[in-house]
């Protein structure tokens, strides 16, 4: 009887590829990380191995440096494997061509991500995997976690087999991080497999001093070329050699995998033909549309993609073929088609077949939905009167007109699919208590149990949308869920910022977290949402699970009663045995933290659903109008235009128009966005206060801000003022403003504030807002002060505007109030050379920026290069500046040597020169130099001296010494 566990697809694949190595020398790189974690883990619990020894894991400097230590570990008769993604496979691509001319047999498992160009993407695509074609590398795709697990076994069984190295791959986010049911192969089973003679010829070609050889020499033109092709007949047994263990995993497991597996009537006219997870949503989409259409689609899945074998494939594609959609998920600008199309087109116009008519199509590229609505475009296109070929399928294309235009949206989830979506705030434990909950249902019941989780780009406090899916039969549906049973809010802010019930069944469950009652529903809920639930026949809940959670001494950890009131209303396992085993994981993952804390989750399983109401909806909402409305902030068309539909989940339906083909953005976006996520804010105490401003120093948000206006100045009555303190701010008055629906409540200020009676106090965000909202308006639009202050203390800094504002950081960060600090005092002049990490994410993730400017439109300038090369990037920026700058001066030199130069520009360029360095200096004298020139030029004269004070003028943008930040 096979095993079934519950797991992620790094997880199954970790768990074969820890069976085979020896050494795992890592270097992690997202979405791949967990694989590296988990074969760590595993060697420092001393897990065995297949050769009875615990695996040596070495974490190298860069995926180049374990690329090398494969590499070498390889070469000395060691099975050696690692684990990477992206850049750090690119980084890979020096050492694969070695490790494959040395016909070393190893394995490198990918999940799949897409590449940097006009922007870092961390999500899912070929393009990593393609880059490797010629690296002589065999390439191994899977489609599923099953198949990952199972792919997993099959690469490393054929590479010990081959000689051959392979890169096993699946794509990244959708199978790495998806839960699945499997069925596990045990070791032991595994073991009956390899050919253990392999293992000992691998071991014996090892580099040794008793039997010596050399390997790795250079050669001249006259033998390099004849030694190349010499193992051309290793690549040719690789096709065979995989298709015969195929068929071994297959008697162990029962499941069955060829090079190509064709799915589908075997009379098939329509065939796509594409490789990776969109496989499992193809057949999905097929099944569904064969059953009830009474369609002949078929599905050609690619595992073995290099050696690509023309003979297996014709073998598996049906003889009826008439029309061939190859897809890929990659993007190879200026190719005659993408890798597999092209492929394609190759075999089958080198076997005669021109009769199949193929077109070829980009799909899903950083993880884009690839869903069953596309797939059927895809067939459709087959039968346009033109058929679009080199096409797009999920954009909206509207530049080069790519694009397929999709139909009706279509369900292919097989009858009896339950699925279930959770709306919740980054780190409020909405996601974990979700794998706690496929766990339960996969590991107690016999249903097939699936959970994806996607996340938005901020740090934490942003929004996790979880999808679970249950079901009899396998789940293939390898996309977010489009028609739910079950949808759950767990913030009250998400009403009115999302439209989460377009997605619910007719007669779903719609269940929300809010403090509301069934009457100020009416007043609560957006008019949209109204009317789904009323023409939906939707049942809603609601639950105060903030309010219970205060009850049972959680703070405002709300998973525990959520997870109660999904399984209470959800129904996918009778409620007892879900509360028992929810009490059972409780104690299992609290145990350590002792008793009490393992109490207080079982009293919150139980009081949770003590606290679901059901909310009638009443018909005449079906025609609602009137509701409650997302706040309404002034922002500017392209935020209008491009962010807003971006925040609000909505970025798919963007056209290709509405982006710069270069990828760069506008500045200064965050603070359109009002996000609203806390649930406490400092209130001001006036009194209290002694204009000290360190609260504004601490606060990682640039939230809370000291404010000096002018006495007499017209201000709202709400905007009360005391005398500024210090004899430089004589005619001033003071003020400590916070922007509460920027605030994300972490208290930091109030905490940090010394004054003796707390001149900050926390208080709940729905008062403040209505409270302070209009006067952090106000205060934003003030003029910046310009009088002198003294910016090397704390108090003076902080009436400097921050140029870094509202980021998605965690609440409470220790890292942005210095990044914050550090453009006040430096930001009009600055460039940043991003390093990659937590300050490209709350730095320069889409669509928001914090980076902004002051009153002089003057603020950081920011780019990420690669993560590995951030020092060099600022290295060259720096280059730039002072190569630019340096033709400045000898323009400024010539243009003052100009007999006939006006005494103006003779000075000011004087002045210039000598103090360009001079980062405050060189504002000044930058001022003067533009104004001097600007007054100088004759209109239309073209003597020397006009001529170069046009130049500056041209140039006057290097003029300020810039400050490069590597950061
Ligand atoms: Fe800033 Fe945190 Fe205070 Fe809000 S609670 S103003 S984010 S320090
Ligand atoms: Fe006033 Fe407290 Fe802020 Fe100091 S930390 S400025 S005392 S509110």
């Amino acid at each position: 009887m096979a095993k079934h566990v519950t797991i992620d697809g790094n997880g199954a694949v970790s768990h074969v590829a820890y069976a085979f190595s020896d050494v795992a020398a890592i270097y992690p790189i997202t979405p791949s990380s967990t694989m590296a974690e988990y074969v760590d883990e595993w060697s420092a619990k001393g897990r065995k191995n297949l050769f009875g020894q615990t695996v040596h894991v070495a974490e190298m400097q860069s995926e180049a440096g374990a690329a090398g230590a494969v590499h070498g570990s390889l070469a000395a008769g060691a099975l050696t494997s690692t684990f990477t993604a992206s850049q750090g496979l690119l980084l890979m691509i020096p050492n694969m061509y070695k490790i494959a001319g040395e016909l070393l047999p190893s394995v490198f498992h990918v999940s799949a991500r897409s590449l940097a160009a006009h922007a870092l993407s961390i999500f899912g695509d070929h393009a990593d995997v393609m880059a490797c074609r010629q690296t002589g590398f065999a390439l191994l795709a899977s489609g599923s976690v099953q198949e990952a697990q199972d792919m997993a076994l099959v690469a490393h069984l054929a590479t010990l087999k081959a000689s051959i190295p392979f890169l096993h791959f699946f794509d990244g986010f959708r199978t790495s991080h998806e839960i699945q049911k499997i069925e596990e192969i045990e070791y032991e089973e595994m073991a009956k497999l390899v050919d253990w003679d392999a293992v000992k010829a691998f071991r014996d070609r090892a580099l040794n001093p008793e039997h010596p050889h050399q390997a790795g020499t250079a050669q001249n033109p006259d033998v390099y070329f004849q030694n190349r092709e010499a193992p051309n007949k290793y690549y040719l047994a690789v096709p065979g050699i995989v298709e015969k263990v195929m068929e071994q995993v297959g008697e162990l497991t029962g499941r069955h995998y060829s090079l190509f597996n064709y799915e589908g009537p075997e009379d098939a006219e329509d065939v796509i033909i594409l490789m990776g997870s969109g496989t499992e949503a193809v057949e999905e989409t097929i099944t569904a549309l064969n059953k009830r259409e009474g369609t002949k689609y078929g599905v050609l899945k690619v595992h073995l993609f290099r050696p690509f074998s023309a003979e297996h494939f014709l073998k598996a594609l049906p003889a009826s073929v008439k029309h061939v959609a190859v897809l890929d998920r990659t993007k190879e600008p200026g190719s005659l088609g993408e890798p597999l199309y092209q492929d394609v087109c190759t075999v089958l116009r080198e076997q005669g077949r021109e009769d199949i008519m193929v077109v070829g199509g980009r799909y899903g590229l950083g993880s884009k939905e690839f869903t069953p609505t596309m797939i059927k475009a895809v067939f459709d296109n087959l039968h346009a009167k033109e058929p679009k070929n080199h096409f797009t399928v999920g954009i909206n294309d509207d530049l080069t007109h790519t694009s397929l235009e999709l139909g009706a949206r279509l369900n292919a989830a097989p009858e009896g699919t339950v699925s279930c979506k959770f709306y919740g705030l980054g780190s409020d434990g909405t996601v974990g208590a979700n794998k706690n909950s496929i766990k339960i249902i996969g590991d107690h019941t016999d249903l097939y149990a699936q959970g994806y989780f996607a996340y938005d780009s901020k740090k934490s406090g942003g929004l996790t949308v979880s999808h679970l899916r249950f079901g009899k039969k396998p789940i293939k549906s390898t996309y977010q869920i489009d028609f739910a049973d079950f949808i759950a809010c767990h913030n009250p802010a998400y009403v009115t910022a999302y439209d989460m019930v377009d997605s619910l069944k007719e007669g779903g469950v719609f269940l929300l977290n809010s403090p509301w009652t069934a009457e100020e529903m009416d007043s609560r809920l957006p008019a949209h949402m109204k009317q789904q639930l009323a023409r939906k026949k939707a049942r809603f809940y609601n639950i105060d699970a903030i309010k219970l959670a205060a009850e049972v001494k959680m703070g405002t950890r709300i998973n525990t009663i959520m997870q109660a009131a999904f399984f209470k209303l959800a129904q996918v396992i009778p409620y007892e045995d879900a509360d028992r085993y929810m009490k059972e994981y409780a104690k299992k993952t609290y145990g350590r933290k002792g008793d009490a804390v393992v109490k207080k989750n079982w009293d919150a399983i139980d009081i949770a659903i003590s606290g679901l109401k059901e909310i009638p909806v009443p018909e005449r909402w079906a025609n609602a109008t009137e509701g409650a409305e997302a706040p309404k902030v002034e922002a500017t068309e392209y935020f209008d235009k491009v962010v807003r539909p971006i925040l609000g989940q909505e970025g798919d339906k963007l056209p290709v128009s509405a982006f710069s083909p270069d990828g760069t953005v506008p500045t200064g976006t965050t603070k359109y966005e009002k996000r609203g996520i806390a649930v406490n804010v400092p209130e001001w105490q006036i009194d209290n206060c002694i204009q000290c401003n360190q609260c504004s120093l601490v606060c990682p948000h640039a939230v809370i801000r000291p404010y000096l206006i002018k006495e007499g100045t017209e201000k709202p009555e709400t905007f009360a003022t005391k005398k500024a303190l210090g004899k430089e701010f004589a005619g001033y008055e003071f003020r400590i403003q916070v922007s509460p629906l920027d605030c994300t409540g972490c208290g930091n200020c109030a905490e940090v504030c010394p004054s003796k009676e707390k001149a900050l106090v926390m208080k709940p965000l729905d008062g403040q807002v209505a409270a302070q909202e209009a006067n952090a308006e106000f205060a934003a639009k003030l003029p910046e002060f310009k009088g002198e202050v003294n910016k090397n203390t704390i108090k003076g800094s902080q009436f400097l505007k921050p140029l870094f504002e509202f980021s998605g950081a965690c609440a409470g960060c220790g890292e942005t109030p210095y990044v914050k600090l550090v453009t006040q005092l430096f930001g009009d002049r600055m460039i940043i050379a991003n390093a990659t990490g937590c300050s490209s994410i709350y730095g320069g993730s889409s669509p928001t920026v914090p980076y902004t400017t002051n009153d002089e439109g003057h603020g950081p300038a920011w780019a990420n290069s690669l993560f590995e090369d951030n020092a060099e990037f600022g290295f060259g920026m720096n280059l730039a500046y002072n190569q630019r700058r340096a033709k400045m001066a000898e323009v400024v030199e010539k243009l003052i040597a100009v007999e006939y130069a006006t005494a103006e520009i003779k000075e000011a360029g004087k002045a210039w020169l000598e103090s360009g360095n001079n980062a405050d200096a060189s504002k000044a004298a930058s001022a003067k130099l533009v104004a001097a020139c600007e007054e100088g030029i004759v209109e239309g004269c073209t003597c020397d001296a006009c001529t170069l004070a046009r130049e500056v003028l041209a140039g006057k943008d290097v003029l300020i010494k810039k400050s490069i930040w590597i950061f």
